[in-house]
């Protein structure tokens, strides 16, 4: 049986000029739209209480399990104007099994993949005056489930949440292609063999933040994770994969055997290489390899790449190097390969390219 996302009657919609003033603004997510999709599990009934209604405050007890424990899951994907007016998601289907996946082990229910297609479509087409038509501007949509239920015993939820909400957003950072500096941690780790690296929990990000601040003293903006274990091989960023490109168009990005989230736009920029004239290669990747390679001048390019990102180039990898930091400028920090991959991405996402793949899927289509 599917679950209905049907709009409550009646909700609130904010005001068409104030709307407007909102939907033109740039910046990453800072206002959300009027309705947010939901729906309730528990052990004893399942999923149900399914409903798109007005975007609110969530009444929330002190001891619920989800500000103790953290247990958690979420996705992120957007929703794309095109030219004619047509809106249009990118490989959401991609998302609905990742986020089985991270449930899976994060122990939360799994949500059928029809039911997680049909409220993120629900959404948007609720909120379809919410998604931009801007250059480059989409609606990011974020569906997540937690534990809600208040007990402080250790166990999993036998009541869980789902909520999809959303709102405008320009490319995460600010100017798509500048050059962005990176610190290399060897000192903390986001994820470790057996643990939740491959699933996307808030826990992830909670456990990357403070290797963040320690990159922000040298002026980074974003860092690169090496493996819990030795610090020797290269993982990715905290939410974003990584990439290198060699002088002789050999595209290499680590196997995400497990530490490693295994992204979409990585995923699909693997797919489209070839037809760029790049050699993907899926090969662990160490930190002395790549330092070596970089500074011989034989790795040209590197970027990172997620859906709110879409792909952004890295111009200096930071790192400590015997108590000093160590700096290793990127030959070409906005390298042709950075610049074809990421104009192949959002040409198909934008509707000016041909979907060859079929990775596109019209919002108005389900019902
Ligand atoms: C979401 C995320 C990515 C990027 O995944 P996409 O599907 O490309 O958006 C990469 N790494 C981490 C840790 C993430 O959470």
């Amino acid at each position: 049986m599917s679950l209905p996302f049907n709009l409550v009657p009646n909700t609130h919609r904010t005001h068409p000029e104030k709307l407007a003033e909102i939907v033109g603004a740039s910046g990453f997510v800072k206002h959300f739209s009027d309705h947010m999709a939901i729906a309730t599990w528990t052990q004893d009934a399942g999923w149900h209480d399914s409903k798109i209604e007005n975007y609110r405050c969530l009444d929330m007890a002190p001891g619920n399990a989800i500000l103790h424990y953290g247990q958690e899951i979420f996705e992120g994907l957007k929703a794309y104007r095109h030219a004619d007016g047509s809106i249009w998601l990118f490989r959401p289907e991609m998302n609905a099994r990742r986020f089985n996946r991270s449930a899976d082990r994060l122990d939360l229910p799994q949500i059928p993949e029809e039911d997680f297609l049909r409220s993120v479509h629900a959404l948007v087409r609720t909120d379809q005056s919410w998604v931009p038509a801007g250059e480059e501007m989409s609606y990011y949509i974020r569906p997540f489930m937690f534990a809600d239920e208040a007990f402080l015993g250790v166990h999993s939820a036998a009541r869980a949440s789902y909520i999809v909400i959303g709102g405008p957003a320009s490319p995460y950072l600010a100017d798509g292609m500048t050059p962005t500096d990176i610190w290399v941690t060897k000192k903390f780790a986001r994820a470790g063999e057996s643990g939740t690296g491959a699933a996307k929990c808030g826990g992830n990000y909670a456990a990357s933040l403070i290797a963040l601040r320690e990159g922000a003293q040298y002026g980074c903006s974003q860092v690169l994770f090496t493996d819990a274990a030795t610090h020797d091989w290269v993982e990715e960023l905290g939410g974003m994969n990584f990439f290198v490109v060699t002088h002789d168009g050999v595209l290499i990005t680590p196997p995400t055997s497990g530490t490693i989230l295994e992204g979409i736009t990585r995923d699909s920029i693997l797919e489209l290489a070839p037809a760029l004239g790049l050699r993907p290669e899926v090969r662990p990747l160490s930190v002395s390899e790549l330092f070596a390679r970089i500074l011989d001048g034989d790795i040209l390019e590197a970027f990172a790449c997620g859906t709110a990102a879409v792909v952004s180039p890295i111009g200096r990898l930071m790192h400590d190097k015997d108590g000093g930091v160590e700096t290793i400028p990127l030959p070409s920090p906005v390298g042709e390969a950075t610049r074809a991959i990421r104009t192949a991405l959002v040409d198909i996402q934008w509707g000016r390219a041909e979907d060859k793949f079929g990775w596109m899927h019209t919002v108005m289509e389900l019902s």
